[in-house]
């Protein structure tokens, strides 16, 4: 077994509305169902803020942010499955710290929804550090050869799975128009997904001047809400069978409905803190319309995510940071700084 070392570095939320900060640890034992995960890379999500600032409730502090994380397993449980997992296998770790199940969720085929599931880096410590423990139903297998880093490929444990899922989930079929709202860390992989899908992609970025890296990522149509008539821009290619909502704000969600063709779903995707509602008008909904939302699935759906990532050579496009900066990478999150993912990343 590789060596591990009894203590490492970890950036630490101490309380609620705490800063990250860099500690030393007691590098833990993993527990007979878990596995010790050396971390390469930590994607910097919008999301640590609930780690952060305890929006969630029953933060057991001091926390560890980080649920986009890419490893290699160092130390296995003794129950761990030694077919599936071993010393040296190239994992990662999304939002979903693991199912139990044995919940009415779990049992009824819905581990993403796993009631005692404790989100990682939320409720149990995540990958903003050097080692981290993850339960063995946590672990998404990860293709040893990515073609690409492994900082390009932790944001795709959080951010590109949830896109993928959204176009999943929008029943829209190669051909049909798809609006992708945003150009940020969601909106620039889920470009890139809806072009791999086969749609026509529309995307809508709220200041032009961003055509050129639209289209680089997938978009046949960019149009920009400052000098676009968007929705008879849209009306003309026919309206969008779907459109996926990367905003975090609900007024900025609610203005894509309209833009839907019969049938067309809205699928929101960007979590608001401002707590501000979506306001949907019965007429459009019955134009057969769907509103819904999505969220990043468990462990076997974001391998299929990472590995077809793999094949068709869709990336997160990344700024890195070392541990000791941390908290500025967080704090760029915060204030809408960095236009794609920030990522931790490790020797
Ligand atoms: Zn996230
Ligand atoms: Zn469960």
């Amino acid at each position: 077994m590789t060596a591990v070392p009894k203590q490492h570095r970890a950036a630490q939320v101490k309380q609620k509305d705490g800063k990250l900060e860099i500690v030393t640890v007691d590098t833990p034992t993993p527990g007979p169902n878990e596995v010790l995960i050396k971390v390469t890379a930590s994607g910097v999500c919008g999301s640590d803020h609930m780690a952060v600032s305890g929006l969630m409730p029953g933060v057991p502090y001091p926390m560890t942010p980080g649920h986009e994380v890419v490893g290699k397993i160092v130390s296995l449980g003794k129950n761990v499955d030694r077919n599936l997992w071993n010393d040296g296998t190239k994992v990662g770790i999304g939002w979903n710290g693991g199912t139990c199940q044995h919940c009415a969720n779990c049992r009824q085929g819905d581990p993403t929804g796993c009631q005692n599931s404790k989100v990682t880096g939320i409720l149990k410590d995540g990958g903003h550090q050097e080692y981290v423990v993850a339960d063995e139903t946590a672990l998404v297998r990860l293709p040893d050869k990515p073609n690409m880093t492994d900082a390009e490929l932790a944001p795709l444990l959080c951010a590109g799975n949830t896109v993928h899922e959204a176009l999943l989930v929008s029943d829209a079929k190669p051909g049909d128009l798809v609006i992708v709202q945003g150009l940020g860390g969601l909106g620039h992989l889920a470009l890139q997904y809806a072009r791999a899908m086969g749609f026509e992609v529309v995307a809508l970025t709220g200041t032009p001047g961003k055509a050129d890296l639209a289209k680089k990522l997938g978009a046949h149509h960019v149009f920009a809400a400052s000098e676009d008539d968007i929705a008879a821009e849209v009306k003309k290619l026919g309206g969008a069978k779907a459109a996926i909502a990367t905003a975090p704000s609900g007024k900025a969600a609610q203005e894509l409905i309209p833009l839907l063709s019969r049938y067309g779903t809205l699928v929101v995707v960007g979590a608001p803190f401002d707590g501000k509602p979506i306001e949907v008008s019965i007429m459009d909904l019955l134009g057969r319309r769907t509103v819904r939302g999505m969220t990043c699935g468990h462990a076997p759906e974001n391998e299929k995510t990472a590995k077809w990532s793999s094949l068709s050579g869709i990336k997160a496009m990344v700024n890195t940071f070392p541990l000791d900066k941390a908290h500025d990478a967080y704090e760029e999150t915060q204030t809408g700084k960095p236009q794609f993912r920030n990522v931790i990343v490790f020797d």
